[in-house]
This record gives C-alpha cells, structure tokens and sequence, in this order.
C-alpha cells in the first residue's frame, strides 16, 4: 500500500522510507560525513535498519569507533581497510542489538583496540523479550553515562539513554557540535519501543539528555545525518504525544487490545512492522497507566488532612 502518510517525515516505521535510502545506498567506503567524521554503511538492511546500520569513524590519527554493527565479514573488511593502521583507541558501542555490537569481538581481535559500553543485560532480562539481542556481549571498559573518555577535540561525554533499550548510550563529540545518536534519534524513522525492555517514560526523559546538550547534528546508527538536532527531537516527541493522545482516545472508546489499536492507527505496514507497532502500543498503554496511577497517588495523598493542612 502507497499511503503518503507513510512517507510523512519520519515519523512512522516505513517500509518505503527504508526503501528509498537503500537505494541510494554506498556499502563498504568510507563516506566522509564531518571533519574527521566517516561512516561506513553495512550491507544488513531490513525494515528496522533503513539502508543498514552506520559504523562511524571518528578522528584523524587516533580514531574511535562508533558502533562496529553486525558480525558480516565484507563490513568487517571495509572498517579495517578504512581504519588504513591507523591507532584505534576503542570501539563503541551504543547498545547490544543484533545490528550493533557483534562486530564488537572481531574487530577487537583485529584492530588491538578495546571495546566500551554499558555492558550487556542480565540473563533473566534476556529471557523476558523476544527482540534481536546479542547474548554475548560484554564491554572491555564499562560505561555508565557521565563520563568524559579521550582528550581535545575527539574527547566524547557519554550519555546513558534508555527508552529504545535499557543499556544505550549516545556519545556526545561537543568540539563538533555533534550527539552519535544510536537508534534513539533518527532522520528516516521513529525508534521502536517495546516493553519490557522499551520504556517510553524513559524514552522520553532521556530525548530531553539529548536536547540538553545543544548538539546541532545528530549522526544517528541508521539513515543520514540529521541537521537540525533540536527541531527532530521536539517533532518526535510532538509525534509521540499526538500518538500517546491517539492510544488514550482509543482505550476511552473501550478498544484496550494492542492489537485492535494498531488496526485503527497504523496502516501500511508490513508483518514485522505491525508487531513493532504493537510493541508500542503497549508502550503508550504503559505510560497512561503509569500517569493514572501517579493521579490516584497523589489524589490520596492531597486528601490526608496534614496536606490539606499545607494546602489551605
Ligand atoms: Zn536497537
């Protein structure tokens, strides 16, 4: 189905919008995005993954990498080609989906470099989700956000930012103005939420993080880079507002199912996508009753009389 809604500004998970950029898509090369900023795109495209998932070099002579993506060895051949021996001083990882961190191990081995990041999930967390996770990932040198790692013009804060995924971090470069923003904030698509281990409430608090570092671009693990940094993130929490309205009307009418939500909301969307979709749904159902039982609390505790006794 060809709905422009789909194709409205990234807003919505589109199979087209994913469609254009893989075609225009350059696999393998070193494409140079800023000043001592190359991406290089990997060949893993899928509907989640737009053209497929960036790998960014960062620096001149002493590089960082910023989300090394799957484990395919064509990706892995193009990153050390265009690494040229020069000296790596990590790889990065914002968080351990499957179109992430398995590189992670390879490119350790073969560039010496150590891996950073917040560390993997406990394995009862694990078992909670059916999304695409790597198991096996464990960081060299843990990350909690707060930190500043390097020095001068490539030293980068880390930001821990959950929401998409409970261990994902963005790394702030501020000399370049620049927030690497994961899959929390993209160009081409929203991000997808899905509880339990999505969480919108934290979605939300931690796209404030990213606004409260005045970055001006975003270089985001999917799509192109994104120019105006704080107009995205304030369309995307319009977006996510009109959507968490949308929910509410619809659980108000009495439709309660994620499944019956997404049917009056979504159209257009492939298999995949539609149980991304839900996944969402339920995210938003989470945030109204989060908000509900919040009311209530407070209901109760305005209502005991040493409250009322402040409050008169
Ligand atoms: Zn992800």
């Amino acid at each position: 189905m060809t709905d422009v809604k789909f194709q409205n500004k990234g807003l919505v998970p589109s199979p087209l919008a994913a469609e254009a950029l893989r075609a225009k898509a350059v696999y393998g090369v070193p494409i140079s995005v800023a000043d001592g900023i190359d991406v290089i795109l990997a060949d893993n495209a899928k509907d989640y993954t737009g053209p497929g998932t960036n790998t960014y070099l960062v620096g001149h002579e002493n590089l960082w990498i910023i989300d090394p993506g799957p484990d395919d060895a064509e990706h892995l051949d193009a990153v050390v080609a265009a690494v040229a021996g020069r000296q790596v001083s990590g790889i990065l990882v914002t968080h351990n989906h499957l179109d992430h961190s398995p590189a992670a191990t390879p490119l350790k081995e073969l560039l010496q470099a150590p891996v950073y990041g917040f560390g993997g999930l406990p394995e009862e967390i694990l078992h909670e989700s059916d999304e695409d996770i790597d198991p096996h990932f464990v960081p060299d040198r843990a990350l909690m956000g707060g930190e500043t790692i390097g020095a001068g013009t490539w030293r980068l804060q880390v930001l821990h930012i959950p929401g998409h995924f409970p261990n994902h971090l963005c790394y702030w470069l501020p000399e370049a103005g620049i927030v690497f923003s994961g899959d929390h904030v993209m160009g081409w698509s929203t991000t997808v939420i899905v509880p339990p281990l999505g969480n919108l409430i934290d979605y939300l608090d931690s796209l404030d993080v990213i606004g409260r570092t005045g970055a001006e671009r975003l270089m985001p693990s999917h799509g192109d880079p994104v120019d105006n940094a704080a107009a995205r993130i304030e369309e995307i929490r319009a977006h996510r507002m009109m959507r968490q309205e949308q929910v509410e009307d619809c659980l108000h009418r009495g439709i309660t199912e994620p499944v019956k939500i997404v049917a009056e909301l979504y159209e257009g969307l492939t298999p995949r996508l539609l149980k991304a979709a839900e996944g969402c749904v339920a995210a938003h159902i989470e945030l109204y009753e989060a908000r509900r039982a919040q009311a209530e609390r407070f209901e109760l505790s305005s209502a005991s009389p040493r409250i009322r006794h402040v409050f008169r």
